[in-house]
C-alpha cells in the first residue's frame, strides 16, 4: 500500500491540485481535508487547503513534503469546502483560486484563526475621577461617558461615538480606560431587542411562509422600496432563528450596507451582528468570519464576499436587493454571491430569500417557472405613500447644464415646501467631452483610444482637469486645441459637477450637496456627507450611489436627468439595468407620510421603455422585456460564457480567441447532436471597449439553450487553454454567466 498523500489546492491559475507529503513524515488521513498547510512551490511559500487524501499521482518518494500544518482541525470542511468545489467545477476555475477567495485575506495569508473574544472598553478607577477634566465635547470625554457605567462592546461603540478607536487608545495610554473581554456572546450586543411593527396582512403571509418552510426553499420576495422587506427579514430572523440558536446570514449590496442599516439590525435584534464588508480592516474581517466559523455569530451582515462566511448552525440566508450588480464580482473568481448563496442554501438544506422591488429577470424566470416561491408585498408598509412619476418632454426647451426651467421651478417648490431634492443624473465629472470648437479636435485617453474608437476624457475640476473614467489617468486641460492651437475648447455635455454648480449658483439658501464615489470611499462616508444636509430643504446631486442606501425621509421630490444615453445601448441588459436604476431612484422619494413625486427629464418620451415602465410598473417592463429575451434566445433562456483576452500588443488577443474557438468547435462537435447544434461559438471580435489602459482586448461569446451542453465544452477545452502557446502572451479569463457582455 502506497502512504497516502496530501492534494493540496494552491492558489494558482492552474486547474489542478498539487500533491504532497504530510509535514513531519507522518501519512495523510482524510481527518487532514480542509486544514491550512504552508508548502514549499518552487523558490516560494505558499499557503493551501488539503482537497483530499489518497496514493500518490505520480512517484510518492520525488514528492516535497509539506512544511507545517497552519491548523489543529479543518478550517474549511462539510459544506463549505463542498459549496466551494461546486463553485470550481461551475466556474472551471482552480479550486485553490476558489478557496483563497473566500477566505479573509490574514487566513489566506497563513494568520492563526484570530480570538473571536467580545471586546468591549471600560473606564478605570483613575478614569472615572477624570471624566469631568476631559474636553468637554471632544472624542476622548464622548467616548469617557460612554463607558462611564459598564463596559461597551465595541461593536456598540462604532454605533456610538464615531472615530472612537484613537480616543480609546489615547485614553488607555493615560491609564484611564482599559480593554476587556466580555464573559458570553450574549451579553455584547447591550440593547435590548426593539418591537418591530405588527405585520401587515402581506408581510404576514410572507413570515409564515418561512416560518413553515422546511429544508432548502428558495423565496423571491417581491416589494417596492418601503414595502417592509427589511422589516420581514427582521422578523424572520428573529423568529427562525435567533429562538432556536441558529444563524443568519444577510447580504446587501456594496452602497447598502450602511452604518444606519446595520444599527437598525443591531437595535432590532438584540444580539451582536457581525458585519464582513470591504470597510473593515483585515483582522476585523477576520474576526467576523471566525465568529462565524465557531458558531459565535448569530447575525453576519456583509457585501458579495460575506456569501462565503461559514454557517456552522444555518438558519436562512438573505440576499437583499439581490438584482444588484456589485453581487457579481468582475475580476479574479467571477462569481455571484446570488447565485452561491442559493447553492449554499441548497447544501445547507435552508430558506433563502431574495429580495427587491426590480427583481433580475433570472429570478423572476425561475420564479414563474415554479423554482422559487413568489412573495410580494403590494404597498408600502406604514402610511408611506407611492411616489407620483411624471415624464418630462424637455424637446426644443431650453437647457440650462441640462436641466429645463420646469425642472428648477419643481425644485424651487420642493425647497419653499421644506423638503429635499435629489437630482440624479448618471455621470460624474464637470462634462463627458471637451471640444475644439474650431476644428472638432476632443480629448480622447491615449490609453484607452484606438483609431476606430476613441474614448474620450471626462472634463473635471469645474474644467481644469480631464480623467478618463476607465483607465484613471488624468492631464490637465490644455490651453490651446493640440490640432489647430485655438482656445475655443469648450466641454460638452453635462455630469454632476456641472449640475451642482448650477444648482449652487440658483439655489444659494439652501446647501447643495454632490455625493460621488470619490466622497463616500471612505467608510461612513456617504453617512458623514448625507448629515451635512440635515433636517431642512436641501438639494442632493449625484449618480447611482444615491439609488439605494440611506434613509432620507425628507425627500419629496427626485429628478432624473440624462438617462436617454442608456436608451440605446448595445448591450442587451441595459434596458433592464435602466428599469432598474429608475425604479430603485424613484423609491428614494416619499418614504415618510408625504407623497413623493418623480420628474423624469427625456428628449424620448415615447420611448417603449419608458412608456411601459411608467404605465406599467416594473412587472410590465419586465413581462415585455423577458418575452424579447426569449424570442432573441438570451439570457435567462440561454446560458453564457465569456472568454476574454488582452495584451500590449495587438492581434494577440485575438490569436488567442482564435484557437480558443477553434477548440470550443472541436468539443462541440463531439457532443450529441441535438446539443451540438444549438451551441454557439461567437467571435473572436473586439470587446465593447477595445482597448484599456494600454491593453488591447478581444472576447469570445458561447451560448447555449441548456447549460449541460456549455459546461460539457468548457470542461473539455479548459485545460487545453492553459496549455496553448498563444496563452502566454495574453492575459486571459473565463466568465461564466457575463453580466457585462
Ligand atoms: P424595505 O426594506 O422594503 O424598503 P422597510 O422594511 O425598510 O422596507 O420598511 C419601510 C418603513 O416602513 C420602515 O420605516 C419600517 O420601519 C416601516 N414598516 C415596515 N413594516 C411596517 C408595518 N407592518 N407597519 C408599520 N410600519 C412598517
Ligand atoms: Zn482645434
Ligand atoms: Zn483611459
Amino acid at each position: 500500500m502506497p502512504v497516502p498523500v496530501l492534494k493540496i489546492a494552491l492558489p494558482l491559475p492552474l486547474p489542478r491540485l498539487f500533491d504532497y507529503r504530510a509535514p513531519a513524515g507522518v501519512g495523510a488521513v482524510p481527518g487532514d481535508v480542509g486544514r491550512r498547510v504552508r508548502v514549499p512551490f518552487g523558490p516560494r511559500e505558499l499557503v493551501g487547503v488539503v482537497a483530499a487524501t489518497g496514493p500518490a499521482d505520480g512517484e510518492a518518494p520525488a514528492l516535497r513534503e509539506a512544511l507545517a500544518w497552519l491548523d489543529p482541525e479543518p478550517l474549511l470542511h462539510g459544506e463549505l469546502l463542498a459549496s466551494a468545489q461546486w463553485l470550481a467545477r461551475y466556474l472551471h476555475a482552480p479550486l485553490g483560486e476558489v478557496l483563497s477567495t473566500a477566505l479573509p485575506a490574514a487566513l489566506r495569508r497563513g494568520e492563526p484563526v484570530p480570538d473571536t473574544a467580545v471586546h468591549a472598553w471600560v473606564l478605570t478607577a483613575a478614569g472615572q475621577g477624570a471624566v469631568d477634566g476631559l474636553r468637554q465635547g471632544g472624542r476622548p470625554r464622548r467616548l469617557a461617558e460612554s463607558i462611564r457605567g459598564a463596559a461597551v462592546s465595541e461593536d456598540l461603540l462604532d454605533d456610538l461615538v464615531e472615530g472612537w478607536r484613537p480616543a480609546a487608545r489615547s485614553l488607555e495610554a493615560r491609564g484611564l480606560a482599559q480593554r476587556v473581554v466580555l464573559d458570553g456572546p450574549a451579553q455584547a450586543g447591550g440593547a435590548p431587542a426593539l418591537m418591530g411593527h405588527a405585520p401587515n396582512a402581506e408581510q404576514a403571509a410572507a413570515l409564515e411562509a418561512l416560518r413553515t418552510a422546511e429544508g432548502f426553499a428558495p423565496v423571491l420576495l417581491e416589494g417596492v422600496t418601503g414595502s417592509g422587506k427589511t422589516e420581514v427579514y427582521l422578523q424572520a430572523i428573529a423568529g427562525r432563528c435567533l429562538a432556536q440558536g441558529l444563524q443568519a446570514l444577510v447580504l446587501v449590496p456594496e452602497i447598502g450596507l450602511t452604518p444606519q442599516m446595520l444599527a437598525r439590525f443591531r437595535a432590532r435584534l438584540g444580539v451582536p451582528v457581525h458585519a464582513l464588508h470591504s470597510g473593515l480592516s483585515d483582522g476585523e474581517r477576520a474576526r467576523s468570519w471566525a465568529a462565524a466559523w465557531r458558531g459565535e455569530a448569530q447575525v453576519i451582515v456583509g457585501t458579495r464576499s460575506a456569501v462565503f462566511a461559514p454557517l456552522p448552525r444555518p438558519g436562512l440566508i438573505v440576499v437583499d436587493e439581490e438584482h444588484d450588480g456589485s453581487y457579481k464580482q468582475q475580476d479574479g473568481i467571477r462569481y455571484h454571491a446570488r447565485d452561491v448563496a442559493l447553492v449554499r442554501a441548497r447544501a445547507l438544506g435552508v430558506p433563502v430569500v431574495l429580495g427587491s422591488a426590480t427583481p433580475s429577470l433570472e429570478t423572476l424566470h425561475n420564479a414563474r417557472a415554479g423554482r422559487y416561491a413568489h412573495l410580494q408585498l403590494r404597498s408600502r408598509a406604514g402610511d408611506a405613500k407611492p411616489p407620483r412619476v411624471r415624464v418630462h418632454d424637455v424637446r426644443k426647451r431650453p437647457l440650462q447644464a441640462g436641466l429645463s426651467e420646469e425642472l428648477l421651478v419643481a425644485v424651487r417648490t420642493a425647497l419653499d415646501g421644506g423638503g429635499q431634492v435629489l437630482v440624479f443624473k448618471n455621470r460624474r465629472g464637470y462634462a463627458p467631452v471637451l471640444l475644439c470648437h474650431d476644428c472638432g479636435w476632443s480629448a480622447a485617453c491615449p490609453r484607452c483610444s484606438t483609431a476606430e474608437h476613441p474614448v474620450p476624457m471626462t472634463v473635471h475640476a469645474g474644467g481644469r482637469r480631464l480623467q478618463c473614467h476607465h483607465c484613471g489617468s488624468r492631464r490637465p486641460v490644455p490651453m490651446a486645441c493640440p490640432d489647430c492651437a485655438s482656445l475655443a475648447l469648450q466641454p460638452q455635455g453635462v455630469g454632476t459637477e456641472r449640475i451642482e454648480e448650477l444648482l449652487a449658483a440658483r439655489f444659494g439658501d439652501v446647501p447643495v450637496l454632490r455625493i460621488d464615489s470619490a466622497s463616500t470611499r471612505r467608510r461612513d462616508g456617504l453617512a458623514r456627507e448625507l448629515a451635512k444636509l440635515g433636517d431642512g430643504p436641501g438639494i442632493l446631486v449625484g449618480t447611482q450611489m444615491l439609488a439605494k442606501g440611506h434613509d432620507l425621509p425628507k425627500l419629496v421630490l427626485v429628478c432624473v436627468v440624462g438617462i436617454d444615453e442608456g436608451l440605446f445601448s448595445a448591450d442587451f441588459r441595459a434596458s433592464e439595468k435602466l428599469a432598474q436604476l429608475l425604479i430603485q431612484v424613484s423609491g428614494r422619494a416619499g418614504r415618510a407620510a408625504r407623497p413623493g413625486e418623480v420628474l423624469l427629464q427625456t428628449h424620448h418620451p415615447e420611448h417603449p421603455l419608458l412608456q411601459v415602465l411608467v404605465g406599467g410598473g416594473y412587472r410590465a417592463f419586465a413581462d415585455a422585456e423577458l418575452g424579447q429575451r426569449e424570442a432573441a434566445g438570451f439570457p435567462p433562456f440561454a446560458h453564457m460564457a465569456m472568454l476574454r483576452a488582452e495584451a500590449q500588443q495587438a492581434g494577440q488577443p485575438e490569436a488567442f480567441l482564435q484557437a480558443a474557438a477553434a477548440a470550443c468547435v472541436a468539443a462541440r462537435d463531439r457532443l450529441p447532436a441535438a446539443q451540438a447544434r444549438a451551441l454557439m461559438v461567437s467571435g473572436p471580435v473586439p470587446a465593447p471597449m477595445p482597448r484599456r489602459a494600454g491593453m488591447h482586448r478581444a472576447q469570445l461569446v458561447l451560448s447555449s439553450p441548456g447549460r449541460p451542453g456549455l459546461h460539457a465544452v468548457l470542461g473539455a477545452v479548459i485545460a487545453g487553454l492553459h496549455a496553448l502557446p498563444e496563452a502566454r502572451r495574453v492575459r486571459w479569463s473565463l466568465d461564466v454567466d457575463p453580466v457585462d457582455l
